[in-house]
């Protein structure tokens, strides 16, 4: 594996140690069954040093993940929110995707994994948007796929587990093939559910629209962070059921994670959306959020954790 995008150090049980030296068995669980939950976080560059965005948030989210598969992560959430910083800083990085991973480790391979707490590790990463730089501008070209997201009573959206990915993995990999940037699931319905790793957003006459909590998808904290900002904004966003001809006969669609950030889509299934050019809306959203997260004015909400406080 090419090391050239990682830095030196990883966090690992508690301990910074040497990328090298973090590896795990051939019998660790969580390789053979997807056992594993997981965040993607972002610490951007800020003037005021390294910051990490909504870090609180998502190791909380981390925690409700794990609660869910009745896993035990064997640190409190300060603990993990303090080996993020401190990844970035022993790293001596300024911005950097950050992973932190619990995982069932080797303890056999039954269904009923023994009672013991998950191996954990943080991981920072030098990532650029998810689907390229220049998307955040230009937007990208999706398709709906044929595989479509988790339903309710399958797997469980709301947690970040590894296995989950696997259905991701179906939806970018159908898309590309396809010659498309991204692909989008519907949910159990045939409404829209999310991209393979971002929440979807949908603006009419001036109206936002973002499929519910029900619709498979898993609880963005972007998502949160757009809806947030489009309310300050003074648009109100209905989280509702969206149907597939919505994304065709909308003005603007856009898309949104911690990796990919705020990205619009230009065309739908060879269907262009609105002029095919990122909308006003969109722009205005965008903007807000890059503002926010690299510490351009003031962060109303507390939502920027600085590493070196
Ligand atoms: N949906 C899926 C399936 C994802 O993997 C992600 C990325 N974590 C998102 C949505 C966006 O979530 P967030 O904004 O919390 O990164």
């Amino acid at each position: 594996m090419s090391k050239s995008n990682y830095p030196e150090l990883i966090w690992y049980n508690g301990k910074v140690i040497p990328w090298q030296e973090a590896t795990v068995h051939i019998v660790c669980h969580a390789i053979h069954y997807g056992s594993s939950v997981f965040e993607g976080v972002r610490c951007y560059d800020t003037p005021k040093g390294p910051a990490i965005f909504r870090l609180k948030e998502h190791t909380r989210r981390l925690f409700d993940s794990a609660k869910i598969y009745r896993f035990e992560i064997p640190f409190t959430e300060e603990e993990i929110n303090q080996g993020c910083k401190d990844i970035v800083k022993e790293n001596g990085l300024k911005s950097a995707y950050l992973r932190p991973f619990a995982f069932m480790g080797a303890h056999g391979l039954g269904l009923n994994p023994p009672k013991v707490p998950l191996e954990t590790s943080i991981m920072a990463l030098n990532w650029g948007s998810y689907l390229g730089d220049e998307s955040l501008e230009n937007g990208v070209d999706a398709a709906i796929t044929s595989w479509n997201r988790l339903a309710p009573n399958t797997m469980p959206t709301g947690a970040k587990a590894g296995g989950n990915y696997l259905s991701s993995i179906l939806i970018t990999t159908e898309a590309k093939r396809h010659g498309y940037v991204e692909g989008i699931g519907l949910d159990q319905n045939g409404c829209i559910s999310e991209g393979a790793g971002e929440n979807i957003f949908v603006v009419r006459d001036g109206v936002i629209s973002t499929p519910p909590l029900t619709s498979g998808i898993l609880p963005g904290i972007t998502r949160n962070t757009l809806i947030t900002l489009a309310n300050e904004f003074g648009y109100t966003v209905r989280e509702q059921a969206i149907p597939r001809e919505a994304l065709y006969l909308a003005d603007e669609v856009f898309m949104c994670g911690t990796a990919a950030e705020v990205v619009p889509v230009r065309s739908v299934d060879q269907i262009t959306v609105g002029n095919g050019k990122r909308g006003p809306i969109t722009e205005k959203i965008q903007k807000a959020y890059f503002d926010l997260v690299k510490g351009v004015g003031d962060d109303k909400w507390g939502w920027l954790d600085y590493v070196n406080e």
